[in-house]
């Protein structure tokens, strides 16, 4: 055993990873494409089942670094096929992240079925959004670049080991636990990782980055055009909007608003604005009007999520009735508004439901 502490490769962006293996190990430059491929295509963490390199560099590997991914602490796999990871981290936190099964129906020339997989970015969350359960959490600590991914890593061995269809994870959403644009330097690391042309090679057009709306940050992610945004609004005025997510609210709707219309957007892409439908809250006549008027600035649609219930709140779900009349009522002023189709709710996987205690999954399994 070596007294140097390993390098974890898996946090490594390519540009370090070669700066590593050129630099600091010596090994040829054609070495770092290769290992790069192992990690990432081949999700190989064993550097002796790294065939093509030499015996001599898999055993310097071996003494100065290590590829450790999160375990898989529970899986819970609802009705709707809906699979919810639990997942510990190096330190023993835990975060969550969700395969969400394709909509789209399967044609007859597909070779696999399609997935989403939705990503935590944080152990816990800072923004305390008052219908949330991450927020109840508070916030523990970022995840690193490794760990964010390592979530698509382990979701890739697992539905490659369980699966006999091997269904593909095509789109990747931001929306788990933690808030991405506070740890920002390690999402765009891990977006720029993803899609890598010798890694996996994701379209940034297949990835969205939710945000409640962090006026540092917003900036630097719309330039970097690595993902699309979408933006959690869930109030259409300030006053409101500051007691559903007081800390949100503290950058004004109205900076928000005119920092979204300068967001740099290609050609037909458009900014998603998610609205939380809380019944009896915000799904009143004027907030519809209130909306209209934002959404008559903005290059932007309307996702509908009805609100999930969580434990402690005051709120309630609205209706299918409700929902559909308020949906209807935004369409009567022209705005494009799509009701997201809430899954994996009976194993708390939906908006809002990750919370990943032990101590939450425990009485979850009691129930
Ligand atoms: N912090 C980021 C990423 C989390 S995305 C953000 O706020 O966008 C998770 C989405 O689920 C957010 O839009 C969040 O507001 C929403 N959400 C939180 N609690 C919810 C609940 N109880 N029901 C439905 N959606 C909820």
């Amino acid at each position: 055993m070596s007294d140097t502490k390993l390098v974890e490769l898996c946090d490594l962006p390519y540009p370090e990873l070669e700066r590593f293996i050129v630099e600091k190990l010596g090994m040829k430059r054609f070495r770092v494409g290769q290992i790069w491929q192992w990690i990432w295509v081949r999700n190989v963490s064993d550097f002796a089942a790294m065939t093509d390199l030499p015996q001599a560099d898999r055993a310097l590997l071996s003494e100065r670094a290590s590829i450790r991914w999160p375990s898989i602490a529970d899986v819970r796999v609802s009705g709707d096929g809906t699979t919810k990871f639990l997942l510990e981290l190096a330190d023993g936190e835990h975060v969550e992240t969700v395969l969400i099964p394709s909509d789209a129906p399967r044609r007859p020339h597909d070779a696999a079925a399609r997935m989403t997989q939705c990503l935590s970015t944080q152990v816990g969350c800072a923004m305390a959004c008052s219908f949330c359960s991450t927020g109840r959490l508070g916030f523990r600590r970022n995840m690193t670049m490794g760990e964010i991914l390592g979530q698509v890593q382990v979701a890739r061995a697992y539905l490659h080991d369980t699966q006999p269809e091997r269904p593909i994870i095509r789109n990747l959403v931001y929306m788990g636990m933690g808030e991405p644009l506070l740890n920002l330097a390690n999402v765009m690391d891990s977006l720029r990782t993803l899609q890598h042309p010798r890694g996996l090679a994701f379209s940034p057009r297949r990835i969205t980055v939710s945000t409640c709306g962090i006026e540092k940050g917003m900036k630097e992610f719309g330039e970097s055009g690595l993902a699309f945004l979408a933006v959690s609004l869930h109030a259409p005025n300030q006053r409101l909007r500051g007691q559903l997510m007081p800390r949100a609210a503290h950058w004004p709707l109205e900076e928000l608003l005119a920092a979204l219309e300068s967001y740099p957007l290609k050609t037909r892409e458009r900014i998603t604005l998610e609205y939380l439908v809380i019944a009896g809250v915000n799904n009143q006549p004027e907030h519809v009007r209130e909306l209209a008027r934002i959404c008559a600035h903005l290059k932007a649609k309307l996702n509908l999520i009805p609100y999930n219930p969580t434990p402690d709140t005051p709120y309630r779900a609205p209706t299918p009735e409700e929902l559909l009349c308020f949906e209807k009522a935004l369409w009567a002023k022209g705005i494009t508004a799509i009701v997201r189709k809430s899954k994996g709710q009976d194993i708390e996987a939906a908006c809002g439901q990750l919370c990943a205690t032990h101590e939450a999954q425990a009485e979850q399994k009691g129930a």
